[in-house]
């Protein structure tokens, strides 16, 4: 072990905590892990990650404390009732990456502060292609001395974090964000499924839009109809990608905020809306882009006009 390695407490270890974790073990950290799940502990375990007995024990003797969970009440439930704060030596740096709620992130580093801890929120963008590869970007809130305590464990996990402010800038960046993603797949599906009626091929509208001011990441990377973009999953009936009850779930956060600070995000909230009805219906297991197929009302005919690919592939989340 050299001067720079660290004892790291890992809380969730799933789809991106298990992975995120193992990177962190292949950079020569010690990683003590925890998951409510025993199969997913067991497979952390065979990445090398030291299985503990309670999010306690992860977190007992570890210099920097990870969290990767489903929602704030997770983060927020193990923080103040289940004595993660109090177990950890005064000063431990907690690290939240899950995506959760601006306000519970707030109160979050809050408590932690109040119990002499450190604490940044850090979400990812990226998905699980992203935190096997180590290719994550992460938004980062917190005191600009921890971001800079933080960098080296970041640069493990991912290849970019950005340092967006205090407390909670982190998940405000990240549901900003994918707000802008959310509203531009309805956009650029709303405008395919116009195209069509007016018969407008799709590589035609494509060829269009991809280099004029309709460009966008949701239309040149994750193009939502089969054919102008071979790698987007429109081309593999829809399979994710980024699930679809993932940007729900983004968007509702946002929602959340916006309406706590009286924001009129009418767009935003319509997209709320609509991904929402998406994901508990038929997108409950596909990709965000398949919305287009609800937009349109029925399922996606084959309009593409042959593969082209120009652009620059990657996962938003
Ligand atoms: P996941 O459900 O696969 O993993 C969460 C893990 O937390 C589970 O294994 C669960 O058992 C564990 N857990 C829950 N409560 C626990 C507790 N009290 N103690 C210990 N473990 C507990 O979810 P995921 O896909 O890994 O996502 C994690 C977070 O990352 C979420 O906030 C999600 O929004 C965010 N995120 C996910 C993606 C993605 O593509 N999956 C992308 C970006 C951000």
């Amino acid at each position: 072990m050299n001067a720079d390695t660290r004892t790291i407490g890992f809380i969730g270890l799933g789809h991106m905590g298990g992975p995120m974790a193992a990177n962190l073990v292949k950079a020569g950290h010690r990683v003590i892990g925890f998951d409510v799940v025993p199969d997913v502990l067991a497979a952390a375990a065979g990445a090398g990650v030291e299985a503990a007995g309670s999010a306690v024990e992860a977190a007992t003797t570890a210099d920097v404390v990870i969290t990767m969970l489903p929602a704030g009440r997770h983060v927020l439930d193990l923080y103040r009732n289940e004595g993660l704060l109090t177990a950890a030596r005064p000063g431990t740096l907690f690290l939240d990456c899950s995506t959760i709620d601006v306000a519970d992130a707030r109160s979050a580093h809050e408590a932690a502060v109040a119990a002499g801890m450190r604490a940044l929120d850090a979400p990812v963008s990226g998905g699980v292609v992203g935190a096997e590869a180590a290719t994550l970007t992460f938004m980062v809130g917190g005191a600009q001395a921890e971001f800079a305590e933080a960098e080296p464990l970041l640069a493990a996990m991912g290849r970019k974090a950005v340092h967006c402010g205090a407390g909670g800038a982190g998940q405000a960046a990240k549901i900003c964000n994918n707000m802008i993603l959310g509203i531009s797949m309805i956009a650029v599906s709303e405008a395919f499924v116009l195209g069509e009626s007016l018969g407008l091929s799709h590589q035609a509208l494509f060829d269009v839009a991809s280099t004029a001011s309709g460009q966008c990441w949701a239309l040149t990377v994750n193009c939502p109809v089969p054919g102008p973009v071979p790698a987007s999953p429109a081309n593999r009936d829809y399979l994710p990608g980024f699930a679809a009850p993932l940007m729900a779930k983004d968007l509702g956060l946002a929602a959340n905020a916006a309406r706590a600070g009286g924001v009129p995000v009418e767009l935003g909230l319509k997209a709320a809306e609509l991904y929402a009805a998406y994901a508990a219906g038929a997108g409950a297991e596909a990709d965000f882009s398949g919305i287009l197929q609800t937009l349109r009302g029925g399922t996606a005919p084959e309009h593409g006009s042959g593969p082209r690919n120009d652009a620059k592939g990657g996962t938003p989340s």
